[in-house]
């Protein structure tokens, strides 16, 4: 458990972790040891020894005072190391996941992460505070009052002392059982975390189409094989939990038998016998716990296994130190081929260069990896073959944020924060003035929307953005991309979410920062597309055509083939 534990705490974390174990174990010896002073006190008391009778109370009196203090220190050192290893885990955890590829995420993570983040976090820290120290104490109990009932008769001492040895291996395989037996549970979990995450997300889409049934089968299919695997796993954990429990009561019934066995033969006086069985109740209840408790801490440990496989997923290789540009938004693609997986081929062969301040044009039809090249260039995955440079720089080389600092990007799928319309646009440069923030708002067009809100700039925008329509949503990201001011702006244009006003702004943005600031965008309008210094055409991961608009018309290819498509659409006429 401490080898998983380093991959997700700091190495003085591990230190205090140990210490405290220490704590823990003399903790647990200390509280076993005062039980033994109930012998000599119990034998004091049948002999009618009154007078070592009162020393032996003093000194109990003492242990149990001396045992309460470490007790508290103890506890109040567990809570205090337990919130700093919650927050550790979580927090790791975090950085670690925003510095992973983006291809992990791909799979079905959401529900892995969020169990992780909670309900793995949670456990580990409650099982600093409450498991580990019950634990050790149901350990320490057992093990002392067996060698105390040792110096009351031998024999005693022997049958003690087995029956603990083979309680402790019964209840280590049924733990090792019980955490083999949960796999199946804690996949469901998953899945059904996953599920649910999906059917909050996918309100929508999920009322348009489920709306007769009123239910998601993906989610009740998920919560089925939960209540399944639930009900699986007690079933085969409840004959172990009470083989373990009987196995318990077995030990102590003998323990008592041999007592009264020897007792009658003469072989053990009586006051030795009530000292022996004052022992062997402490000795069993102590026992009793260790089962289930064990079970618990294995469980522990899985979790903590899967938060330290998350741990231990390679990140994207990160450069040590911030590079000197050479020239400031000029971004180059050098016979780049890119697949999302092995395999695979996405891009093939993309070679171009793009001088700073220029406007391009990026079209083809759906699929062909338009979005993707977005994503390279924000190095969300890495080339599998060629190169990229930002500013002169292969990206490989450059710190996360030194480029993050280069971009700034209007997606497709805009994301915006809880919160008002002001925070989510001032989230693009929160030092920005007044002036500067509402010139950009204005720029983008958001001052039209703002104005038909009771609440102006204050409207709260829901979670993720979900009280505004997709074109509102957009034109605040591009508001809040334009105050971000970097070299470089990145549009990938959802022809879904514009209206007349998204393309006005748009084509205002272009113009604005003509000549000033790098911009990529991806088009599906023809008006915008016109605005663009120069082409580049994608077609099934290749570029196809190249050049100003008015040469790629000459070529009859697909920009052709757009132009007159848009055309008959919308009545337009072109002169090239
Ligand atoms: P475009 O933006 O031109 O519409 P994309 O760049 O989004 O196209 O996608 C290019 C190809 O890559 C498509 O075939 C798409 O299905 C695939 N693709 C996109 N994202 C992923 C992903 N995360 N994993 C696997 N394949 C992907």
């Amino acid at each position: 458990m401490l080898n998983s534990l380093r991959s997700l705490l700091m190495p003085d974390q591990i230190r205090l972790i140990r210490s405290y174990l220490i704590l823990l174990a003399v903790s647990g010896f200390c509280e076993a040891g005062t039980t033994l002073l109930l012998i000599p006190v119990t034998q004091s008391l049948m002999t009618h020894a009154y007078d070592r009778l009162g020393s032996w109370v003093s000194v109990l009196t003492i242990a149990v005072i001396i045992t309460c203090l470490l007790r508290y220190w103890q506890t109040v050192r567990g809570m205090r190391l337990s919130v700093v290893v919650l927050r550790t885990v979580q927090s790791r955890l975090g950085q670690h996941i925003v510095r992973l590829p983006l291809g992990w995420f791909s799979g079905e993570v959401s529900g892995q992460v969020s169990r992780c983040a909670t309900y793995g976090a949670m456990g580990l820290a409650n099982a600093l505070s409450h498991l580990l120290p019950a634990l050790l104490s149901d350990i320490a109990v057992p093990l002392l009052t067996s060698g105390a009932m040792m110096l009351l008769d031998w024999r005693l001492g022997m049958v003690a002392l087995g029956g603990a040895v083979g309680v402790l291996i019964a209840n280590s395989r049924i733990s090792r059982a019980i955490v083999k037996g949960e796999a199946p549970s804690h996949e469901a979990t998953v899945t059904l975390n996953n599920r649910v995450i999906e059917f909050a997300r996918c309100q929508a889409s999920l009322r348009a189409f489920c709306l007769e049934s009123a239910t998601y089968a993906p989610l009740t299919q998920a919560l089925e094989a939960k209540n399944a695997a639930g009900q699986s796993l007690l079933k085969t954990t409840f004959p172990k939990v009470l083989i373990s429990g009987l196995s318990v009561q077995f030990v102590f019934a003998i323990l008592v038998g041999v007592g009264l066995l020897l007792t009658l033969s003469g072989g053990l006086g009586v006051p030795r016998l009530m000292a022996f069985l004052v022992l062997a109740a402490r000795f069993s209840s102590g026992l009793a716990m260790l089962g289930a408790r064990m079970g618990v801490l294995g469980m522990i440990r899985r979790e903590i296994e899967r938060i330290a496989a998350i741990m231990n997923e390679p990140t994207l290789p990160e450069a040590p130190r911030r590079k000197n540009l050479i020239a400031p938004g000029a971004i180059s693609f050098r016979s780049v081929d890119f697949g999302f997986h092995h395999g695979d081929v996405v891009l093939h062969d993309v070679t171009f260069e793009v001088t700073p301040g220029s406007v391009i044009g990026l079209i083809g039809p759906s699929g062909a990896g338009k979005s993707t090249l977005l994503k390279l260039m924000m190095r969300f995955y890495d080339p599998v073959k060629g190169q990229i440079l930002m500013g002169g720089v292969d990206l490989r080389d450059l710190p996360t944020d030194q480029l993050m600092d280069q971009i700034a990007l209007v997606s497709q799928d805009v994301v915006l924060f809880a919160g008002s319309i002001e925070d989510n646009i001032r989230i693009g440069n929160p030092d920005a003035s007044e002036e500067t923030w509402r010139h950009a708002a204005r720029l983008a067009r958001v001052d039209a929307l703002v104005a038909r809100r009771r609440h102006g700039w204050a409207t709260q925008v829901g979670e993720g953005g979900c009280q505004l329509s997709g074109g509102e949503r957009q034109r605040i990201a591009l508001a809040r991309a334009l105050l971000k001011n970097a070299p470089i702006l990145l549009l990938d244009e959802a022809s879904s979410a514009l209206d007349a006003l998204n393309v006005a702004a748009f084509q205002d943005v272009v113009k604005q920062l003509r000549g000033k600031t790098t911009i990529i965008m991806i088009t599906h309008q023809l008006e915008t597309v016109m605005h663009a210094d120069h082409l580049l055409t994608i077609e099934a991961g290749r570029i196809v055509e190249r050049g100003a608009p008015a040469d790629c018309l000459t070529s009859r290819g697909y920009f052709d083939r757009f132009c007159r498509e848009r055309r008959q659409a919308s009545g337009w006429r072109l002169t090239a």
